[in-house]
C-alpha cells in the first residue's frame, strides 16, 4: 500500500501508485480546466506532487506546455537567481563487483584495465582539478568491499581536503558510492562530506532486477532505501537521480518524485538535489541497446516538471550532455553543471583524455575556464561556492535559506566572491574580462546594503590576494 511515511521502498516507491499516476495522467493530458488549476497551484512555488506533476509531463495542450517551460524558468530565477554551481567527478576506482548492464565497470568486463588510485595519485588528480579552478568535487567508485572499502574512501577524502596547492583548495567532497550501512554513512558525515549522491537507475524494480543482474547492487530494496540510511546516519544532504534511456520516463518521473516526498515526509527534508543522467556509449556498451531513450524536447520536459514540483531543490546536468544540449535546459531549472570532467580513473594527469577505463563518453569536452566564459557570455554567475555546507547551513537550515528568499543577500555575493577568485587564479585574459564586467553589474542586485558594502571590500581584499571569504 502506497505510504510516503512508510521506511519500506515496497510501500512509497508502491508499483501500483505509479501506475495509477500514470492512467491519471494520461487521461488527463488536454484536460484544461485541471492543467490550468495545477499551474495555479505551482504558482504559489510550494512545489507539486507525483500525480499533479506527472498530469504537467503528460500535458499536450501546446499553448500550456509554453507556460508549463516558461513557470520553470521563473521559479528557476526566483529560487537560484542566475547563478550555476560547477564542479568536477573524480573517479578513484573502477573495480567493481557489480554486473549493471548499462556500465563498462561491470565484472564481466574483463578487457577493462582495472585501477585504484594511490593518496599519491589522488593528491595529483587532486592538484590537476585546483590547478583548473576546481573547489568541489563529487567522488566516484565502483563497488567493491575488497578493493573500495570505506577506510579507502574515509583516507582518499582526507586526502583530497588536505591539499592547498597555490591558492587551490577542494572544499566540498561530494560523495557518489554504493549504498552502504548506516554506521559508513556516520563515517562519511563525519569525515565532512557535501551530499550523499546515490542514483536509483530504475525505480520499477522488476527492470531493476533485470538490469543488475549479479552483485549486492542487485537488491532493489537495500538500493532504494539508502538514503533513508543515509540519513539516520546524519548525512542530511542526500542526491537522487535516475539514469534516464533505462525504463520508461514517465515511470521514472513519477516515482522519483514520490522517493522526494517519501524523504520530505519521513524526515522533513526532501532531496538536496537531483540529477539527470542520460546513458551514454561506452566501451562495451551501446545505448541503442536500451529501447527508452529519450529526445531532447522530452529531456527538457522533464527538466522544467521538476523543476516546477520542487522548487528548493539543486538540479544537476553532467558533461554527458552536449553543450548545445546543456545551453538549452541551464534555462528550465538546472543549477548545478559539472565541467572539464574526465570519467576515466586517474584522467586529470594525463595530458589526452585517456578513453581505457572511462565509465562514459564526454559529449562536452571543453576546458573549464571555456565553460566559465560561455556561461558568464549567456548571462549567468559560475559559482564555485561552498559556504552553506562549510557554515552549518545543510538540510532543513539550507531550505529555509532558500525558502526565505536570502539567496540574493547570501549565496549571490558568495558566487561573485568565488567568481572573482576564479578569474584572478585561473582565467583566461577573455574570461577575466567577461568576469569582471559581470561583477561590477551584478553587485548592483545585492538588497541588502551592508552586505553590498562588505562584498565590495572583499572583493578589494582578494584582489590583494586574500582568498576564502564568504557569508
Ligand atoms: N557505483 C556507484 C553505485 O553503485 O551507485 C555509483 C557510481 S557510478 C561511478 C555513477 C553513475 O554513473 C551510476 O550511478 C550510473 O547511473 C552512471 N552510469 C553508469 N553507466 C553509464 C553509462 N553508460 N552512461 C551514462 N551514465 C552511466
Amino acid at each position: 500500500m502506497y505510504n510516503p511515511k512508510s521506511l519500506r521502498a515496497v510501500d512509497f516507491i508502491d508499483h501500483q501508485e505509479i501506475l495509477d499516476t500514470l492512467d491519471y495522467a494520461a487521461k488527463n493530458k488536454t484536460n484544461k480546466e485541471l492543467i490550468r488549476q495545477i499551474l495555479d497551484k505551482a504558482k504559489q512555488l510550494k512545489g507539486l506532487n507525483h500525480r499533479e506533476a506527472s498530469v504537467l509531463l503528460a500535458c499536450e495542450i501546446p499553448a500550456l506546455n509554453e507556460e508549463i517551460f516558461h513557470l520553470a524558468e521563473q521559479i528557476k530565477k526566483d529560487f537560484y537567481g542566475n547563478r550555476i554551481v560547477l564542479f568536477a567527478p573524480l573517479y578513484l576506482s573502477n573495480y567493481c563487483v557489480n554486473g549493471c548492464v548499462y556500465c563498462p565497470y561491470h565484472l564481466k568486463n574483463k578487457h577493462m584495465p582495472r585501477i585504484k588510485l594511490t593518496q599519491k595519485q589522488i593528491r595529483e588528480e587532486v592538484i590537476a582539478l585546483q590547478d583548473m579552478g576546481h573547489k568541489r568535487l563529487a567522488i566516484e567508485t565502483g563497488e567493491d568491499p575488497v578493493h573500495n572499502p570505506i577506510e579507502y574512501i574515509l583516507d582518499s577524502i582526507k586526502t583530497i581536503y588536505s591539499i592547498k596547492h597555490k591558492n587551490g583548495a577542494i572544499r566540498r567532497v561530494n560523495v557518489n558510492i554504493a549504498a552502504t550501512t548506516v554506521e559508513n554513512y556516520r563515517k562519511l558525515k563525519d569525515a565532512g562530506i557535501g551530499t550523499y549522491i546515490l542514483f536509483q537507475e530504475t525505480y520499477n524494480r522488476k527492470s531493476y532486477e533485470k538490469l543488475h543482474p549479479t552483485g549486492p547492487k542487485h537488491d532493489y530494496t537495500w538500493h532504494a532505501e539508502a538514503m533513508d540510511r543515509a540519513m539516520l546516519g546524519g548525512i542530511d544532504d542526500v542526491g537522487l537521480g535516475v539514469l534516464f534511456g533505462l525504463e520508461s520516463y514517465r515511470y521514472e518521473f513519477a516515482a522519483l518524485l514520490m522517493h522526494a516526498e517519501h524523504l520530505e515526509a519521513t524526515f522533513g527534508v526532501g532531496p538536496h538535489t537531483i540529477s539527470f543522467p542520460r546513458i551514454k556509449k561506452a566501451d562495451d556498451i551501446d545505448p541503442s541497446a536500451f529501447d527508452n531513450g529519450i529526445d531532447d524536447d522530452i529531456f527538457s520536459k522533464i527538466i522544467a516538471c521538476v523543476r516546477i514540483s520542487t522548487p528548493y531543490t539543486g538540479m544537476i546536468v553532467s558533461t554527458r550532455e552536449s553543450q548545445a544540449c546543456r545551453e538549452r535546459i541551464i534555462r528550465y531549472g538546472i543549477s548545478q553543471i559539472s565541467g572539464a570532467s574526465r570519467t576515466s580513473v586517474g584522467g586529470y594527469t594525463q595530458t589526452q583524455r585517456p578513453h581505457d577505463s572511462e565509465q562514459f563518453d564526454v559529449s562536452d569536452q571543453r576546458t573549464l575556464d571555456e565553460v566559465v566564459c560561455w556561461l558568464l557570455k549567456m548571462g549567468y554567475i559560475p559559482s564555485f561556492c561552498t559556504a552553506c555546507y562549510r557554515a552549518g547551513r545543510t538540510g532543513d537550515r539550507f531550505m529555509a535559506l532558500c525558502k526565505s528568499r536570502q539567496i540574493l543577500n547570501c549565496c549571490h555575493p558568495n558566487a561573485l566572491m568565488t567568481l572573482k577568485e576564479f578569474l584572478l587564479d585561473y582565467g583566461s585574459f577573455e574570461t577575466r574580462e567577461v568576469g569582471e564586467r559581470v561583477i561590477q553589474e551584478q553587485l548592483q542586485q545585492i538588497e541588502n546594503e551592508a552586505v553590498k558594502n562588505a562584498t565590495v571590500c572583499y572583493l578589494s581584499k582578494i584582489d590583494a590576494g586574500q582568498r576564502d571569504f564568504h557569508f
